[in-house]
């Protein structure tokens, strides 16, 4: 364990409830404490209220918030005296419980304090730190988990049976707390959860963890059960493969009834891993600790049968759902982790962002399963604890807190000609609408346009099949498919006319324009047939297709040949549930193209001002990237769902077109 306490630092923060921040972000840093919302931590305060009467408050992390970014405004400020009192109750139901907490805060604004608020109020110490370490979870979920812990730690931690968190865990906590602890004690364990460390100082509490932590670390060191290399094994990178990766995400976008994004990760580690003779039983157990589920659920799924392991999820909440309390409703059957052969290890996810943090979660469990294995197995809790914590309430709250996700949420698009003008418009426009994006280009400026998990940049020569079939290749690996594909990279030459126009300049324009079109779109075929919700196809055209202009015979003729192509290929693959339209843009001034020297002169040319000649239409509007790109982006949407073959002007109206 690293100590990244900085004295320095510590000595800025301006109150406790800063050091709070300080030190909780610390936790937040390292992964192996703390990973995506896991893990809390708090600070009990005495305030004077609005009536300057003294009251303890506890502190305590905010429902929502993330150690490693927490601010002050992320911990929930509760009346430290009610929560005590609460904790005298024999009982307390789920949703009393957080109407409590919420009721009994002192700042309206304030987040929904954490489901172990109560625990934290009964422990006797101004600060209190809990992770879910990962050293402390390989450990404890062995069969003799408990006894190792209390070898290594005698009596500095007091040990509790796993319970549920909430109401019960707090109640035992508080009673083994009295029972155990002695003035050697700094810190707790709850079995097959997790680790508290607790102290007078933010500094004391933050050290204990990492002493306590680094101690399950050592011991792990001590019994070859810390590092493992991972075996060499040959990774397969080809189109083939791609396709197949496409069909497995459409198999798993029809259980969970919505598309997913599906990241495949073909690291060594991940690999191998998925490649041991044992893992039908090391990987078959749950999870590393019960709040993994709702993201990783119970079990990853092995091979590529999804109707198999959707029958398995059925039967498994059939087992456990009478014993619940109230009646649940099943959540969908789909895996969130793939463990395969050949693709190694794929996280599942309604959004690129929510695939990472399974990935990030389950790498972290396939380090714990190797430990624990090496310790004599790897055993977790019982599937009925586990279904208990997926269909808890609380729990669901936190993935429902995202609210309803946007139109594109799931889906993948490519766009080309993407790092400038209506392609870099039409890029964002999709993320816009939460689509994960795989931008190509030929300037390699495209690889760093964007950053964040729902984007892909690409440099890529269209007019070169391989450069193309190896952007697929990594499309399929870093997002599962295609659902979307918006042709918009061409070139428009200087104007000429066809007496003068030179064979290879005629060439040039339709290899880029027309040829590179072809080939993408037969090579997108077998992915946008295995789009969830059926393939899209959007044609950046030109004003020129219905009213083309003299000295740009090329370009002209290229675009209209574009623009029949999308024709065909709308009636091709409408048995497909492939749509395909063709949007003509007109002056378009806000690209690369024109610079404020080149409209200018073009608006003298025609005796007009910049802004009539921006204008120039009959609507007397300017049309901009972004007009475009909308409009490109609504029509791979439900608005346009009935329709494919089509054409529409964006172009502020056009007397000709007209
Ligand atoms: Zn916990």
């Amino acid at each position: 364990m690293q100590n990244l306490w900085e004295d320095a630092a510590a000595a800025s923060c301006s109150g406790e409830l800063e050091r709070r921040v300080y030190s909780s972000r610390l936790l937040g840093r390292d992964k192996s404490l703390v990973l995506h919302g896991g893990g809390n931590t708090s600070v009990k305060i005495t305030e004077k209220n609005i009536l300057g009467e003294e009251e303890r408050i506890l502190y305590v992390k905010g429902s929502g918030w993330d150690l490693e970014t927490i601010a002050a405004a992320g911990f929930a400020p509760v009346r430290l005296d009610h929560l005590k009192k609460l904790a005298q109750l024999p009982a307390l139901p789920d949703p009393e419980m957080v109407n409590q907490l919420v009721t009994h805060q002192t700042r309206a604004s304030a987040p929904v304090p954490s489901v172990e608020a109560i625990l934290h109020a009964i422990l006797p110490y101004p600060y209190v730190d809990h992770t879910h370490a990962d050293a402390i979870v390989s450990i404890t979920n062995t069969a003799d988990g408990e006894a190792r812990i209390r070898e290594i730690y005698g009596d500095e931690m007091v040990v509790i049976p796993y319970v549920m968190p909430g109401f019960d865990l707090a109640k035992l906590c508080a009673e083994r707390f009295v029972a155990e602890a002695g003035p050697r004690t700094i810190g707790m364990v709850l079995l097959n959860h997790g680790i508290f460390s607790f102290g007078q100082s933010a500094q004391e509490s933050y050290q204990r963890m990492i002493t306590l932590v680094g101690r399950a670390e050592e011991y792990l060191e001590r019994n070859q059960a810390w590092e493992f290399a991972p075996a060499a094994a040959e990774v397969r990178r080809d189109l083939a493969l791609a396709r197949e990766q496409a069909r497995l995400r459409a198999d798993i976008s029809g259980v969970a009834g919505f598309p997913v994004i599906l990241v495949r990760h073909a690291d060594a580690r991940s690999l191998s891993f998925a490649c041991r003779t044992d893992i039908a039983v090391i990987a078959q157990q749950g999870p590393a600790t019960p709040d993994h589920v709702i993201r990783t659920k119970r079990l990853p799924m092995l091979g590529r049968d999804v109707a198999a392991y959707a029958e398995q999820y059925k039967t498994y909440f059939q087992t456990h759902e009478p014993q619940a309390k109230e009646r649940k409703t099943m959540l969908d059957a789909a895996p969130r982790v793939v463990l395969d052969e050949e693709f190694g290890l794929c996280a599942v996810g309604r959004s690129a962002q929510d695939a990472a943090i399974v990935a990030d979660i389950y790498d972290h469990t396939i380090g714990i399963i190797q430990r624990a294995t090496a310790l004599g197995g790897y055993r977790a809790l019982p599937a009925k604890d586990i279904f208990d914590v997926e269909y808890w309430d609380l729990e669901q709250a936190k993935l429902r807190k995202g609210g309803k996700p946007p139109a594109f949420a799931g889906e993948v698009a490519l766009v080309t000609g993407a790092a400038s003008g209506i392609g870099k418009a039409c890029v964002e426009s999709l993320l816009a609408r939460g689509a994960a994006v795989v931008a190509l280009d030929l300037s390699g400026s495209v690889t760093a346009m964007k950053s964040g998990a729902n984007f892909l940049g690409l440099q890529c020569d269209l007019t070169s099949e391989e450069q193309f079939k190896q952007a697929l290749v990594k499309t399929a690996e870093k997002f599962g498919g295609l659902d979307m594909l918006v042709l918009n990279a061409g070139v428009f030459p200087g104007g000429c006319r066809i007496e003068a126009l030179k064979t290879e300049e005629w060439q040039k324009v339709m290899r880029i324009n027309l040829d590179a079109n072809l080939m993408l779109m037969r090579e997108c075929h077998p992915f946008l047939k295995l789009a969830p919700r059926g393939g899209r196809v959007v044609v950046i055209g030109s004003k020129n297709v219905p009213a083309p202009g003299p000295g740009a015979a090329a370009y002209s003729a290229s675009k209209a040949a574009l623009n029949q192509l999308a024709r065909v290929a709308a009636l091709e693959w409408g048995t497909d549930n492939i749509r395909i339209n063709s949007l003509h843009p007109n002056a378009v001034f806000d690209t690369g193209l024109w610079t404020p020297e080149v409209l200018a002169a073009r608006a003298k040319h025609y005796g007009l001002s910049v802004d009539e000649y921006k204008k120039n239409n009959v609507l007397k509007t300017e049309v901009t990237s972004r007009d475009v790109a909308e409009l490109a982006a609504e029509m791979c949407g439900p608005l346009f769902a009935k329709t494919t073959g089509a054409w529409l002007p964006v172009d502020g109206g056009n007397d000709r077109v007209i």
